[in-house]
């Protein structure tokens, strides 16, 4: 086994947090992410089991990740995902075990990923009205959302966040009831630009809700908000409000933070990916399988790592004439493109 040791990027960006995405299924079609009817899924035995992914999460570690976020897809479709949140909270290396969701399945599975050892939990909530959850998600289920964020309360989350991506004309008018709600049920709201990764094959700049516009109509129902210090490296800038309330926004599409950037991604099954734009990613589930030691998978994240000069999202600010990151026959032939296989 190799300590931890540290590695930095070309631009000096360390490798600190983990998207570790558990499956490419999921329960919703949310229009900016799976807009299409059908979806080429990843063979199912190319899904790492949780034996192989604790071991790959060992590598990281010894590469200095601190925090891993678990998601897909729907990663509470993944069967015994407490187990596999037990797994990883026993690693004195991780600091955090954390999970992304769309909170369908939450009420079920709150207390026994609480008692599993799960951090927090961030529940992916975009509009408070039936209809509009209808024409998002393409599929029923707000009700179910709501209980799973009253059960995550009931057995003892704290530090909840709700994400909400803003798409101008279908939800943009919930920006005040939104974050309204999240200060009644005690979470931080994080508001999310319209990116036009993976399967946001509808995207369009009109459909953008720009941070300034965001914080314009935050200050008009609630006072100026005033920034907050953050750690740097998070996705979200934070502003308080003058009742004490704070949320942020996840600007990647007209502010991105790539500059910070210490995340990379792995997709259920095994593919490494140094950034949410890489149109390459390196297999380690072959390595795996075939006997890597945990000292070799570290060396292969490293040298990955240390060759790393993603700015994807900066790049895609810089484009020109920007449309959708991937067309349709792209993401058929390169499912690794998608959105929901990438883990967000
Ligand atoms: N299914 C889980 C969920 O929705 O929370 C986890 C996976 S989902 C891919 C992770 C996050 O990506 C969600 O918060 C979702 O809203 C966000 N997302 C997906 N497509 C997006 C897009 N085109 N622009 C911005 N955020 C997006
Ligand atoms: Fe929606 Fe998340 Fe499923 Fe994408 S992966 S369709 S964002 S619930
Ligand atoms: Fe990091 Fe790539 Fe996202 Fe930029 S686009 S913040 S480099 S993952």
């Amino acid at each position: 086994m190799c300590g931890p040791v540290d590695v930095h990027d070309t631009f000096g960006r360390p490798l600190r947090n983990l998207r570790l995405s558990v499956t490419d299924r999921c329960n919703l079609r949310c229009a900016y992410c799976m807009p299409e009817e059908d979806y080429v899924w990843l063979p199912r035995a190319d899904i790492l089991d949780f034996e192989e992914i604790a071991r790959i999460v060992d590598a990281f570690t010894d590469c200095g990740v601190e925090r891993v976020r678990l998601t897909g897809g729907e990663p509470l479709l993944r069967r015994e995902l407490p187990e596999l949140v037990r797994l990883l909270a026993a690693k004195p290396a991780l600091r955090e075990t954390a999970l992304t969701t769309n909170g369908i399945l939450l009420a079920e599975l709150a207390a026994d990923l609480q008692a599993a050892g799960l951090t927090r939990v961030t529940v992916s909530l975009d509009t408070l009205r039936p209809a509009t959850f209808r024409v998002l998600a393409r599929r029923d289920g707000l009700e179910r959302v709501i209980a799973g964020l009253q059960a995550a309360r009931q057995v003892g989350f704290i530090g909840t966040k709700l994400d909400s991506v803003v798409l101008r004309g279908t939800n943009d008018d919930e920006i005040v009831s939104l974050l309204q709600f999240a200060r009644e049920i005690d979470a931080e709201l994080r508001f999310i630009e319209y990116m036009d990764v993976g399967g946001a094959t509808q995207w369009s700049p009109t459909h953008v809700v720009p941070r300034a516009e965001i914080l314009e109509r935050v200050a008009s129902a609630f006072g100026t908000p005033v920034p907050v210090a953050g750690d740097g490296s998070a996705p979200a800038e934070r502003f308080l409000l003058p009742d004490g309330t704070t949320f942020g926004i996840i600007a990647s599409t007209t502010r991105p933070f790539c500059g910070a950037c210490d995340r990379g991604r792995l997709t259920a099954d095994g593919r490494w990916l140094t950034c949410l734009y890489a149109t390459h990613g390196r297999d380690l589930r072959g390595p795996l399988r075939a006997g890597a030691t945990r000292a070799e998978l570290a060396a292969l994240i490293r040298g990955d790592w240390g060759a790393r000069a993603d700015r994807g999202a900066e790049e895609r600010l810089a484009a020109h004439a920007r449309g959708a990151f991937a067309d349709r026959e792209a993401l058929r032939s390169n499912p690794h493109l998608e959105m929901h296989t990438r883990g967000g």
